[in-house]
């Protein structure tokens, strides 16, 4: 914008190439529905910019994680968006969920109970999901308490149970046994509450084949261009670029202790570049002088620790020059490659990543 001063890095959100993610993976998903998980604000991306564009692909279901999320993205949305909290209800938060007409992922009992109440309260049935535990211990409803649900129509007096879902375990890794014990168990689950509609997938589930798509699969970082399982290929496109901006350049000689703790001491003359992105924005400070940056295709190599808001490149002779940007994540030096020099997942990278970055949406 005119008059904006100059961000120390930029992040290029590419919508298109997050449409024709979610539309490769409507195909996938076959007669499926698909649902944008947009949590985190969108895994960082932007929920009010990801979710309105899903929308215009044909999504109706979004998914996030907490209420305060929920009404953020409301006014984003056409009313007819189906917005799911999948931490479900805190107490005492339930008439701001109604009133705001977000639907609640139920995980307990006392959370089914008192959504039931202020059903009860307000004269009419209030929607809900369903999570069943298919095992993975970390939310839902237990075997035992989706039996005793089902068997007494009672525990659900006010509550409009549209959908039944639980979450996988282990989907990104495809011959893993947990993957048809979940699958099983949650087939058995859900069929004591036959009526509603029925979810079990993320991205990496989309992959497992149409066992697993049920009715409303949920993908989040397969949408972000993340690969959504282990192997050579990424069928995903990417949709986040990261490029930062160089703040000085500099040539030293042989024998200097570059940046802190002089985990580098320059074996022969350098020229560095220092850029305006650090550990602050969510650069790994794991990546210090083990993961560098491109320019205009060219390697230039990590130098040093990552620092708060700066990180130290060896430039060799690359014709850079302050206000230049450099890519951090981009079409040389992938997400995934970046998540796993850090060794962590292309989620932690994506949702650390900060604001104060310029970003934009192309
Ligand atoms: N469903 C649930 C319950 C989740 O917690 C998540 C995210 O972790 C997703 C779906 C989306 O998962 P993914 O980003 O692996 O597609």
């Amino acid at each position: 914008a005119a008059g904006a001063v100059s961000a120390g890095a930029v992040l290029t959100i590419d919508l298109s190439a997050l449409r024709a993610n979610y539309r490769r993976l409507c195909r996938e998903a076959g007669g499926a529905r698909v649902a944008g998980v947009v949590k985190a604000d969108a895994y960082g991306l932007g929920a009010e910019r990801v979710a309105p564009a899903l929308w215009s692909e044909g999504c109706r279901s979004f998914f996030v994680a907490h209420l305060s999320e929920a009404l953020a993205l409301r006014p984003a949305l056409p009313s007819e968006a189906e917005i799911f909290v999948l931490n479900g209800l805190a107490p005492g938060d339930e008439r701001r969920c109604a009133e705001a007409h977000v639907t609640p992922v139920i995980n307990s009992g006392t959370q089914l109970s008192a959504w039931g109440a202020l059903a009860q309260t307000l004269g009419r049935p209030l929607p809900a999901a369903l999570q069943v535990d298919s095992g993975m211990a970390r939310l839902g409803l237990a075997p035992e308490e989706v039996a005793a649900i089902a068997a007494d129509p009672a525990h659900l007096a006010g509550v409009d149970v549209t959908l039944v879902m639980s979450h996988l375990a282990c989907a990104d890794e495809p011959e893993h046994p947990a993957n048809r014990a979940q699958l099983e168990a949650f087939k058995a689950l859900a069929a004591r509450l036959p009526e509603a509609r029925r979810s079990l997938a993320n991205s990496a589930g989309v992959f497992l084949g149409p066992d697993f798509h049920f009715d409303l699969c949920r993908p989040g970082i397969a949408l972000y261009g993340g690969q959504p399982f282990e192997g050579p290929e990424n069928p995903m496109r990417a949709v986040a670029r990261l490029d930062a901006r160089v703040i000085q350049i500099r040539e030293v000689p042989a024998g200097a202790g570059v940046g802190y703790g002089w985990s580098l001491v320059t074996p022969g003359a350098m020229r560095l570049a220092t850029i305006g992105i650090g550990y602050a924005d969510g650069w790994p400070r794991s990546l210090s002088n083990r993961l560098g940056a491109y320019h205009g295709g060219q390697p230039l190599g990590a130098a040093g620790r990552v620092s708060m808001d700066s990180v130290i490149l060896d430039i060799g002779s690359a014709a850079l020059k302050p206000g230049d940007l450099v890519e951090l994540i981009g079409p040389h030096q992938s997400l995934g490659e970046v998540a796993a020099t850090a060794g962590t997942i292309p989620y932690e990278i994506l949702t650390a990543l900060g604001q104060r970055f310029e970003r934009r949406y192309a």
